[in-house]
């Protein structure tokens, strides 16, 4: 099926059941997204409370908020008025150990219900909530127990025998450590009893909008990570573009993909589709296709979020491992993380009968920024349009005073500060926080271009940008060249220094099953890539990987293979997941 056919029924669909997308963006307003919230009185908020407690008031009490899959396949379901009561138990159970207001709550554990639970508990409970990804060593722990002044922490027995009980000391503000079960080691909490002994009424704290609810720690692609420190506020654009990116509406399944441990996973695993009064599916697993299909299947998902790593998996594994599954309760697929090569979009409606809608947007800005919406023709490999509420342009930095980019021209993605999700400081980092922000704009550190429709290709990070014989190539653009060679599966594209050149363009690739590296490989590996990108841009080296370097959150580390090629130091490599190189 060619893009056109896709894109024209596409179109046909979305014509007679969507809005004007462009004249829904000229009339949106925060004040608008705000009123549709609850609040509390006097002008207070709590997250908790847009995402449970309200629901429970509407007389939604009985839906099912949470579907918690085990590894084994056993199976939980958590209404929302189960959850308001689950949460005030552990609220209640933060009280009693004198922890409130403004103390700092960390979890450390896998995709459990009960992670669930603790994040919304906390936040009803006035504390502020920092998730870090359960399968993080000691050392990654302590950094961002540190940086962050945890004051308690959620996790399992096993957990915190591995990598917490040696750094109780050097956290003096570890005051309570609570384990999931029923027994807890010496100088730890059991949580079982204490949820059972704690009373499930809570009333939910009412917060100031501008109150920290969450801390983040970025990927630590780039360098060592930040903690971006976000307010109660953020849940307004969390529900405005949970609707108008993802399609969330009250009752529909929805499985975000990502874990609680990286932002995707919390304002979009979490707050966005609890808001909306979805029912969520929570796989405790990790990525496996025939479970994948099956959960999409059997769970009947309606809209689903991902990323570009796991796309390209189930793309290595083909079109045939899809044939028995029906995805017919599919309707609508996004993808977020990584850049979305323009074959994997196109695989999408091939395969699930949808398009992958690809989105942009960083732990900084908290929530969905630019996207692919619903209403709108997707161009395969832009990121879309800003959503309502968004203004986006492209700057370019190099003298000082920032310069609007022409159309078509490469500069740095940058946003209008003052959307709700924005975040509002990187923890002790004040002068770094300061600095991304210019001449009234945020700057992201990513390269992209608009075109002349309005939409927005990313082309690298600014780290990552190639310059060659006064060329100015994004790495994103080769990497998706690349892949789409039959034998590649993954691309990752870095810039050597070249005496003649500046830079030259270096490619490590992962292959396909079936194939094997050679020399007669590489050729034409190169050969394609010079057809479809030019001499100047194909890789002028192509080198075979089993795997490439990935931060835990799925992004390929540029910055580690280029320091490996050049003999540099590695730096911060906390979050490297896959090194097989
Ligand atoms: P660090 O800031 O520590 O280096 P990171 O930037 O990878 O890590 P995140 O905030 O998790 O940490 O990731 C945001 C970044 O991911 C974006 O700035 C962008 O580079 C990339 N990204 C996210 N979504 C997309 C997308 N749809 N297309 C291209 N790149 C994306
Ligand atoms: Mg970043």
């Amino acid at each position: 099926m060619t893009w056109e056919t896709i894109a024209k029924t596409d179109a046909e669909r979305r014509a007679a059941v969507l809005p004007d997308p462009d004249r829904y963006r000229k009339t949106f307003g925060w004040d608008e997204a705000r009123a549709m919230l609850d609040g509390l009185p006097d002008g207070k908020l709590n997250i908790a409370h847009e995402a449970l407690d309200r629901h429970v008031a509407h007389g939604d009490g009985d839906r099912i908020a949470l579907r918690w899959i085990g590894k084994d396949g056993e199976r939980r379901d958590l209404t929302y008025a189960e959850m308001v009561r689950q949460t005030a138990r552990f609220a209640n159970v933060l009280a009693k150990h004198g922890l409130s207001k403004g103390d700092r709550l960390y979890s450390l554990m896998g995709r459990e219900a009960e992670l669930y639970i603790a994040a919304l508990g906390t936040l009803k409970a006035g504390l502020t909530f920092s998730p870090l990804f359960s399968a993080f060593g000691p050392e990654p722990i302590r950094t961002r127990m540190e940086i962050g002044e945890a004051n308690a922490v959620v996790t399992t027995a096993s957990i915190y025998r591995r990598k917490i009980a040696k750094l109780r000391d050097a956290i003096p503000s570890l005051k309570l450590v609570l384990i999931l079960g029923d027994e807890a080691p010496d100088g730890c909490v059991a949580l079982g009893p204490e949820m059972a002994a704690a009373s499930d009424a809570f009333e939910t704290v009412p917060m100031d909008p501008e109150d920290t609810a969450l801390i983040h720690f970025t990927s630590g692609t780039t360098g060592r990570p930040k903690g971006a420190v976000h307010v109660h506020e953020a849940v307004v654009n969390h529900a405005a573009t949970g609707r108008n990116a993802l399609e969330l509406t009250p009752g529909a399944v929805y499985w975000c993909t990502a874990d609680p441990g990286w932002v995707t996973g919390t304002s979009y695993g979490i707050i966005s589709p609890l808001v909306n009064g979805v029912t969520m599916i929570v796989d405790e697993a990790d990525f496996e296709l025939d479970r994948w299909y099956g959960i999409l299947r059997d769970e009947g998902v309606e809209i689903w979020y991902t990323a570009p790593t796991a796309i390209r998996m189930m793309m290595r594994a083909g079109t045939e491992a899809a044939r028995d599954y029906d995805f017919s309760k599919l309707r609508f697929l996004a993808s977020v993380g990584e850049p979305l090569n323009p074959e994997a979009v196109v695989w999408g409606k091939e395969v699930f009968g949808h398009p992958f809608h690809d989105n942009w947007w960083q732990t900084e800005t908290g929530g969905i920024m630019i996207a692919n919406t619903a209403a709108m023709d997707i161009k395969p490999g832009s990121m879309g349009k800003p959503l309502p509420g968004i203004t986006a342009g492209i700057v370019d930095r190099a003298d000082g005073a920032l310069r609007d980019c022409a159309t078509g021209e490469i500069g740095e993605l940058a946003l209008r500060p003052g959307w709700p999700s924005m975040m509002r400081a990187y923890l002790h980092e004040p002068e770094r926080y300061a600095k991304v922000f210019q001449d009234g704009w945020f700057l992201s550190g990513d390269l992209a271009m608009r075109d002349a429709d309005g939409y927005f290709w990313f082309v690298g990070r600014a780290d990552d940008l190639i310059k060659s014989s006064g060329h100015l190539i994004g790495p994103f653009e080769v990497e998706s060249a690349l892949i789409e060679h039959d034998a590649v599966a993954e691309a990752g594209v870095i810039g050597l220094p070249d005496e003649t050149a500046g830079e030259v363009v270096k490619a490590y690739v992962s292959l396909n099953p079936g194939f094997d590296p050679s020399e007669a490989l590489e050729r034409d590996i190169r050969g394609h890539a010079r057809k479809k990108l030019g001499p100047a841009v194909a890789p002028r080296e192509v080198v075979f990987r089993k795997t490439l370097p990935k931060t835990r959150s799925g992004k390929i580390m540029r910055r580690l293979l280029k320091a490996r090629e050049l003999g540099l130091p590695e730096g911060d490599i906390s979050t490297l997941e896959t090194d097989e190189s």
